[in-house]
């Protein structure tokens, strides 16, 4: 059986005058374009899963659909399966080649969180959808396809928890090593938190879970060797919070070590409670890691995480926090979500400046957006406080189409415009990273007069 996995990955704003200042600004837009230059895993994975012998699988990526055919190169159609995965906000674009395929008689099987939280619009194009973490079912899918006999909905939560032992080890041999220079691995799935807005991995499985670190380690090794001639590539630990058990943190760091690779994660803030743990994470190749600040301020934070207002307890302490992860050597990408319920229009300001005071690294800047499947969903659309309910396109986390409460959307998106005018300005940036290098070599100086680094 042929089989073609098509991801979409291309991550773009609506808005014109963004896109237009995103060329101005480029950290704007610049998280987005890492992302759309990222293989997608959950596909690599899937593929990992096949029978090589029997199923001939291709891999491809489409950044922008109205490039196919106009310097884009268009998947194949003579496939006998197509499975497509996308996020929301290029999910029409997903639809119109899953309408394609099927008018030329392919089946089409499609599958992520969106699809998991939409799977009867997704059907309205797909033969097939995947709810919940593909892994468990797709052998079944597989097998269904072979005989001519997919079913609409293969609901993963019907056949029980995935457990992260069983994954298999992702077909990065599908990929051209030219064409990345960043590339995924995942350690574990889930988080113990519950933000009202996360449209992460929550979505599709209840649990925290973490992979065995033996198999971190082949996937790890797998990309090094396949990568050497060109060139390590930056790894990225495709995980939504790493470290939260951390015991085997420590282990997997440890084992990570003699890897010699470097690489980025997502953590959340108690990181910087574990001092050891930070210079483990920067021996083991760290390089940065990306927090969910969301906002400065305590009106914003209220109420965002769900089970014990986890983001809120921890404000106090946030400043100093971002300054102890970066005093160890590791950069941290603050993430602000602008138009929070608390937000009124002095946040612009109070963002910018705690930018400022914390000398982040690196900054993204995104407006509160609600994600199909989210908490914010359901309690936005019973407020009827989203502007064009369904328009999955404005899902790019920089185009307002909510409602908020303490300003207009248009405040809200000039607010953006604005701060991202000032947050990505050259000489801001060169000052935030000049004060980042001085302040590390203080805390090695510091370290090193103590006796504890040599
Ligand atoms: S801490 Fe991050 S990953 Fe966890 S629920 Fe909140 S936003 Fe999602």
């Amino acid at each position: 059986m042929r089989i073609a996995m098509v991801a979409m990955s291309g991550v773009r704003a609506q808005s014109a005058e963004l896109n237009a200042l995103g060329l101005t600004f480029p950290g704007v837009l610049e998280r987005g374009r890492v992302i759309a230059s990222m293989p997608t895993l959950s596909l690599l994975t899937l593929a990992g899963m096949c029978d090589r012998e029997r199923h001939e699988i291709s891999y491809h990526e489409i950044r922008d659909l109205r490039a196919v055919g106009a310097g884009e190169e268009p998947p194949p159609m003579d496939v006998d399966l197509v499975l497509i995965a996308s996020q929301s906000a290029q999910i029409g674009d997903a639809y119109r080649v899953a309408d394609t395929y099927r008018a030329a008689g392919v089946p089409v099987v499609m599958g992520g969180i969106h699809v998991s939280c939409r799977p009867e619009e997704a059907l309205e194009h797909a033969t097939s959808v995947v709810v919940g973490e593909g892994e468990p079912v797709w052998p079944t899918v597989l097998a269904d396809a072979e005989r001519g006999r997919l079913r609409e909905r293969y609901d993963a939560s019907e056949v029980g928890e995935f457990d992260l032992g069983d994954a298999p080890l992702p077909a990065y041999d599908l990929l051209d090593p030219s064409e990345y220079n960043r590339l995924l691995v995942q350690t574990s799935r889930g988080c113990p938190h519950r933000c009202e807005f996360c449209a992460s991995s929550i979505l599709l499985t209840k649990k925290y879970k973490t992979k065995p670190l033996e198999r971190v380690i082949e996937e790890v090794r797998q990309i090094t060797s396949m990568w050497g001639a060109s060139g390590r590539p930056f790894i990225e630990l495709a995980d939504d919070n790493s470290f939260v058990d951390r015991g085997r943190a420590r282990a997997l760091l440890r084992a990570m070590i003699p890897e010699r690779v470097k690489w980025f994660t997502e953590a959340d803030i108690s990181i910087a409670d574990d001092p050891a743990l930070l210079d483990l994470m920067r021996e083991a190749g760290c390089r940065q890691v990306l927090v969910g600040l969301e906002s400065p301020r305590a009106g914003g934070l209220a109420g965002l995480e769900l089970k014990r207002d986890w983001k809120l307890r921890q404000l106090d302490r946030s400043e100093q926090a971002v300054r102890t992860i970066q005093a160890h050597g590791i950069t941290v990408n603050g993430c602000f979500i602008l138009g929070l319920d608390g937000d009124t229009p002095d946040v612009f300001d109070a963002v910018y400046d705690f930018i400022d005071r914390t000398f982040l690294f690196e900054a993204q800047l995104t407006v509160l957006t609600a994600f199909p499947g989210t908490p914010l969903h359901e309690r936005l659309a019973r407020e009827g406080r989203i502007l064009k309910p369904g328009a999955w396109d404005r899902c790019t986390l920089f185009d307002v189409n909510i409602e908020p409460r303490g300003m207009t959307p248009d405040e809200l998106q000039r607010g953006l415009l604005e701060l991202a005018g000032r947050v990505y300005e050259p000489s801001f940036v060169e000052s935030r990273r000049r004060r980042f290098f001085e302040h590390a070599a203080a805390h090695r100086r510091a370290m090193s007069a103590n006796g504890i680094v040599a």
